[in-house]
């Protein structure tokens, strides 16, 4: 079996193509590699150190010239802390996420990682320090053990376990027809969106990596599992390094600080406190996500 995990949302087109035609793996390796966008820099070594700040430098990016996406974003998420993006859809908020997973390479400006740029090392080095919960995970047809264990391959039932358990997916796992061996996936039992987050922060769980990125799902969730999807989220970006792309804005209020994205710029940041306070367009989004809330 081929050790591979891709968060498919990140992959903007490739991942629209792969959700029509993809049904196993191997395709998605052969459309991976002819899609494959950055390489390793000659000589690259491997991240080092024991600093996971991330810092975004003047980042601009583009996926076609004639169309910039990013301009000029600055911000850094210091060791252990989270910083949530907020922003209307299509602002580029998934993109932060991509560039930070080095799917692309920025055109301007740079991202460190511990204060190297991420274009420097190698990308397997860079993927490694980074856990992905993304949108729409994608599960392999495989068993759930082995959907879970890809977080470390090599990692025992007892770990896969612990991950499932804190991720708060082992009872509906113990409840499907054969447990851990239960395949999954396309050929295999479905499972809803919520479900589908779990087994991913259970991955991350297992992965246990410095960095996490978390794209908050689009699609609506029920509120009570919202709620708890946020809290086993917070469990698994407890200490780290943090990335949140938000729908919902009660996912953010913790936040070391949020940014407000639009086309590509950031408008406004700081605390949510903060951000209420200056009554401008995050207080605006605050209020009708509570209008909202109570309809
Ligand atoms: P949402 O909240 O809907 O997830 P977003 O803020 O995360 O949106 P992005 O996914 O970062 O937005 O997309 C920003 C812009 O870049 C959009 O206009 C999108 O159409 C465009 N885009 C995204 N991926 C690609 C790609 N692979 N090629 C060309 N354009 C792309």
């Amino acid at each position: 079996m081929i050790q591979l995990y891709i968060p498919l949302n990140l992959l903007g087109v490739v991942y629209r193509e792969m959700k029509q035609s993809l049904t196993d793996v191997d395709k998605m390796f052969i459309l991976l590699d002819e899609k494959r966008e950055v390489l390793d820099a000659p000589g690259a070594q491997a991240l080092t150190g024991s600093d996971f700040t991330v810092r975004f430098e003047d980042v601009s990016f583009d996926y076609e010239p004639a169309r910039p996406i990013l301009k000029h974003v600055s911000f850094e998420i210091p060791a252990g802390k989270t910083v949530a993006v907020v922003g209307p859809s299509g602002s580029g908020k998934s993109t932060l996420a991509r560039l930070l997973y080095r799917f692309y390479d920025v055109r301007q400006g740079r991202i460190t990682i511990g204060g190297q740029d991420i274009r420097e090392v190698t990308q397997s080095s860079v993927r490694r320090a980074i856990g992905i919960v993304p949108q729409d995970t994608v599960l392999f047809n495989d068993t759930i053990e082995y959907n879970i264990a890809y977080g470390r391959p090599g990692a025992t039932r007892e770990e896969v376990e612990a991950a499932a358990r804190a991720a708060r997916i082992h009872d509906f796992i113990m409840a499907t027809p054969k447990g851990y061996e239960t395949t999954v996936g396309e050929r295999g039992l479905k499972l809803s969106g919520g479900e589908k987050q779990r087994a991913a922060i259970a991955r991350t769980l297992l992965k246990n990596p410095p960095i996490v990125i978390f794209d908050e799902a689009t699609s609506a969730l029920d509120s009570a599992n919202e709620r708890a999807i946020q809290s086993e989220l917070k469990n698994a970006a407890q200490g780290k390094t943090t990335l949140v792309i938000a729908h919902r804005l009660s996912t953010v209020v913790d936040a070391h600080e949020i940014l407000v994205l639009e086309s590509g710029v950031i408008v406004e940041r700081g605390t949510h406190a903060q951000l209420l306070v200056k009554q401008g367009r995050y207080a605006q989004m605050w209020q009708l996500q509570k209008i909202e809330d109570s309809e």
